[in-house]
């Protein structure tokens, strides 16, 4: 049976363009379908753009795993296109001594997770990195860093171009249906309403794709978990940024805790926090500030009063709720759903931008493997 198309992709964040960057290399003849009028106005817009060198992640996860290859091919990537990035390294401090002990095991986590480089440094090491610096004591992961999501999203999307796929923005995916000699029959909204057949589909669509899955008429329904919005603001600061690194706390429940990063600009930024909200919300309400000064001072006791002004806010998108284990991404084949040629990704949170270019390579793996 012929197509119109080789594969369809649902969404174009960072995940969506990679993938539909790893289907062009491989020759699938590829197109991105994006609700919005823009690529890149997702999640992948209101990140840390934080490039993660993969440490907390349970060894052998699908985090671990795609974190750290990801991160690889993400530095090779940027400096081939030129696309802002700074290893800049990042330190994980414990601010008081009974801290030690989970930082020595994230250190054992990251050592057989592969991360490369990793230091384990005493207070007063780490204080010499970065002056002003409160710490028990430190992990070094040198291959940290920060990026320019922005830029990285257009270079992928012209690849896909350069390599014949195309990205067709305010094209909202409205359905699908599975064809009886294989493939999908994809309904597209908005304003030139069409029907578009493809042998393999791809949903990448952040926030939206249970709601995508839902749409798809044999998809069944435990096989698409539920959706739990994970809300972190941002403060910026004025003032010079107090260090060159990045600087992290410990890991709290659900997130990594708020840290401190210099941007490519050279701006201070902190966060983002975590609250389980009911809607998409990206307001930020100054109240929280409060905690933040306390969770900053633990590491830089010298943040002056009033220095915090609220930033952005972003939304994870989140397959545990309050309380609950923080489970592994979900990227799911005919295994799980049974719909032959179609992959879906739910919960593709942090480290989702760091892991994106080896997400994509595991999703075409298992398109061109059949699964
Ligand atoms: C606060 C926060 C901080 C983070 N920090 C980092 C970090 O520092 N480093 C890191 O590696 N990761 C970080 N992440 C994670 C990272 O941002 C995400 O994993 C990644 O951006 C997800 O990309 P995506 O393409 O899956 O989702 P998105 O970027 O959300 O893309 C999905 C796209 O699908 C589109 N879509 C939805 N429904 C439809 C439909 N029906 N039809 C057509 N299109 C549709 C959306 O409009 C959107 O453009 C962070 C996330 C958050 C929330």
């Amino acid at each position: 049976m012929t197509h119109d198309t080789d594969a369809i992709v649902i969404g174009a964040g960072a995940v969506g363009l990679a993938c539909a960057f790893a289907l062009v290399q491989r020759g699938f003849e590829t197109i991105v379908l994006e609700k919005e009028k823009a690529i890149g106005q997702g999640v992948s817009s209101r990140n840390s753009e934080v490039i993660h060198g993969g440490l907390y992640y349970p060894t052998g996860s699908l985090k671990a795993r795609l974190c750290v290859e990801g991160r690889r091919q993400l530095y090779a990537f940027l400096e081939r296109r030129n696309i802002g990035h700074a290893k800049c390294g990042k330190l994980v401090v414990a601010t008081e001594p009974h801290e030690i002990e989970r930082l020595d095991a994230i250190l054992d986590r990251a050592r057989a997770n592969g991360v490369e480089g990793m230091q384990r440094l005493s207070g007063a090491e780490a204080r010499s990195l970065e002056p002003g610096l409160r710490a028990e004591a430190a992990l070094l992961s040198p291959e940290s860093g920060v990026m320019d999501a922005h830029g990285y999203m257009d270079a992928l999307a012209g690849e896909i171009s350069a390599h014949g796929g195309a990205i067709a923005v305010n094209t909202p995916f409205a359905g699908a249906r599975p064809l009886k000699g294989g493939g999908f029959a994809i309904r597209t909204g908005g304003d030139h309403a069409t029907e578009v057949t493809a042998r393999h589909l791809v949903i990448a669509a952040g926030l939206g794709a249970q709601a995508v899955a839902g749409t798809i008429g044999t998809y069944p329904a435990e096989a698409i978990p539920p959706l739990h919005l994970g809300k972190g603001v941002y403060f910026t600061m004025t003032g010079r940024a107090p260090f060159s690194r990045l600087v992290y706390p410990l890991p709290i429940p659900g997130a990594l805790g708020t840290h401190y990063r210099r941007d490519l600009g050279g701006q201070a930024r902190f966060g983002p926090d975590l609250e389980f909200v009911d809607a998409e919300d990206y307001s930020v309400d100054p109240a929280r500030g409060e905690a933040f000064y306390a969770t900053i001072r633990r590491f830089w006791p010298d943040l002056p009063a009033g220095a915090l002004v609220p930033d952005y806010a972003g939304i994870r998108p989140k397959l545990h709720g309050p309380g609950e284990p923080h489970p592994d991404w979900r990227i799911d084949g005919a295994d799980r759903h049974g719909l032959k040629g179609l992959v879906t990704l739910f919960g593709i949170e942090s480290p989702g931008l760091t892991g994106s270019l080896a997400i994509g390579e595991h999703v075409a793996g298992m398109l061109a493997d059949g699964r």
